[in-house]
């Protein structure tokens, strides 16, 4: 099939391809077998059926990185931090997925939910319960989405009803991942899920990091989120010399491990994760939602680390990782302000230069750029598919690749659909900044139709 529209997608090291008159041929095993400028493309595919998606366009498929199944029935309950929100709102969620009928039901409209976002792969955090976890894996698996899940596990600090057996724990992530792991030529894959360090005895994580391994599959946890957090994990792991140490001496850490938030982390903390090959999955709208804190995405970019977003619902409030985008640039906006702020507030205080200087370093008060809607877009799609070392499958809109695409009607969030072309860019910031769902016509996966508004 040819697909005729405007394309936008990031393309190799370019952060922004944009062809406005484009065609891509998707071949029947679901792989892009040809991209470039209609006329070319079609001349050298004589016969190939025309889809003509014009006036629409058609981007790489969205990469969501973290969010949590169980939790979506619990979003929006605004008022405590994470570790009171944890128990007044989310335990109880997911004690609701011992129902497997429920937790079938649940995995239905969450995988619809974001499909119908543009969302063509998710990374997703199941509850501690086995029955409800083959459930979720059978919903994707009909859904057509690309997705990467694991049962939650923890056997310390948890409620009752929620709190597991280490063993038993081991044994029923195991026999999943024996399950679902490479199903479906690799569209569903297993992510070993110990929650995060507090939940988790130190067998339990170097059980769930030996499994990982041995079976070749995902890892995801939370790190560094919240300070109350940081100190209850520096109490209960003593000998860890901090955080990220914990998980590095559980044997967590390696390329196909995404780390939630990452926002406290010292700098002997990220040599580490960037040295393991481990991924930081960015949720701004989840650290504004439970005031956990701005991470520095620009800093840890710079850096070297490997970053992609993820909605992280139920903090974050909803499926859209459009919004999530925009809260990527929207929050590298506000820290870029507080610190020009502060800066300027320091040089009124007439200090001698080298206190100032030092106070400004102490403080990292040098203004860090703010991230553009065409960087965090690519983050939502190439970066993401690089985070799980699936950058040369999907993430992009090249020749090689699997098709995994949406088509996005721009008018559909524009006040003023009429006007005349015009930069790439600026339609980009709309679709962040003013998305909704309507303006996602189609989702495809593996060139499968998987979500379409006019079906
Ligand atoms: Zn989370």
């Amino acid at each position: 099939m040819l697909f005729r529209a405007h394309l936008l997608s990031p393309h190799g090291s370019m952060v922004l391809r944009d062809i406005p008159d484009s065609a891509m041929v998707v071949d029947a095993a679901g792989r892009i077998a040809a991209v470039g400028t209609f006329p070319d493309v079609a001349a050298a595919h004589p016969g190939e059926p025309l889809l003509d998606l014009r006036p629409h366009w058609i981007l790489p498929g969205l990469v969501d990185l973290h969010s949590h199944l169980p939790q979506y029935e619990a979003v929006a309950m605004d008022g405590e931090e994470l570790l009171p929100w944890l128990k007044a709102h989310i335990f109880p969620a997911e004690i609701r997925f011992e129902d497997p009928q429920w937790a079938a039901l649940a995995a239905r409209i969450y995988f619809r939910d974001q499909l119908a976002l543009g969302t063509t792969t998710t990374v997703v955090y199941g509850s501690v319960h086995l029955e409800a976890t083959h459930r979720a894996f059978q919903e994707a698996e009909t859904a057509g989405i690309r997705t990467i899940m694991g049962k939650v596990m923890m056997d310390q600090h948890s409620p009752d009803r929620l709190r597991e057996d280490t063993d038993a724990s081991l044994a029923q992530s195991e026999e999943l991942c024996a399950a679902w792991h490479g199903r479906d030529g690799g569209r569903l894959q297993y992510a070993f899920t110990p929650r995060f360090a507090p939940t988790c005895s130190m067998a339990l994580l170097r059980g769930a990091g030996r499994l990982a391994e041995k079976h070749s599959a995902f890892v995801q946890t939370h790190l560094s989120e919240n300070l109350d957090e940081l100190r209850w994990v520096h109490e209960l792991f003593p000998a860890a010399k901090d955080y990220t140490d914990v998980y590095a001496g559980a044997g967590l850490l390696g390329p196909r491990t995404l780390l939630g938030h990452c926002i406290h982390l010292s700098p002997s903390e990220r040599g580490v994760i960037r040295a393991a090959g481990a991924a930081i999955v960015h949720c701004p709208r989840s650290n504004a939602f439970l005031k956990s804190g701005i991470m520095p995405l620009r800093r840890w970019l710079d850096e070297g680390l490997t970053v992609g977003l993820g909605t992280d619902v139920g903090a974050g409030p909803s499926l859209d990782l459009w919004a999530e985008m925009a809260m990527a640039c929207t929050a590298s906006k506000l820290r870029w302000a507080d610190q020009h702020t502060q800066g300027r507030r320091l040089d009124g205080l007439g200090l001698p230069e080298a206190d100032r200087a030092r106070i400004h370093q102490a403080l990292g008060l040098e203004p860090d750029p703010p991230i553009a809607p065409a960087q965090a877009f690519a983050l939502a799609t190439l970066g993401g598919a690089r985070a799980l070392g699936m950058g040369d499958r999907i993430g992009s809109l090249e020749p090689g690749k699997e098709a995994d695409f949406i088509v996005v009607d721009p008018a559909r969030v524009d006040p003023a659909p009429d006007r005349g072309p015009e930069p790439a860019e600026q339609m980009l910031g709309r679709l962040l900044y003013r998305s909704r769902p309507a303006m996602v016509r189609a989702s495809y996966v593996r060139g499968r139709l998987c979500h379409s508004q006019d079906a």
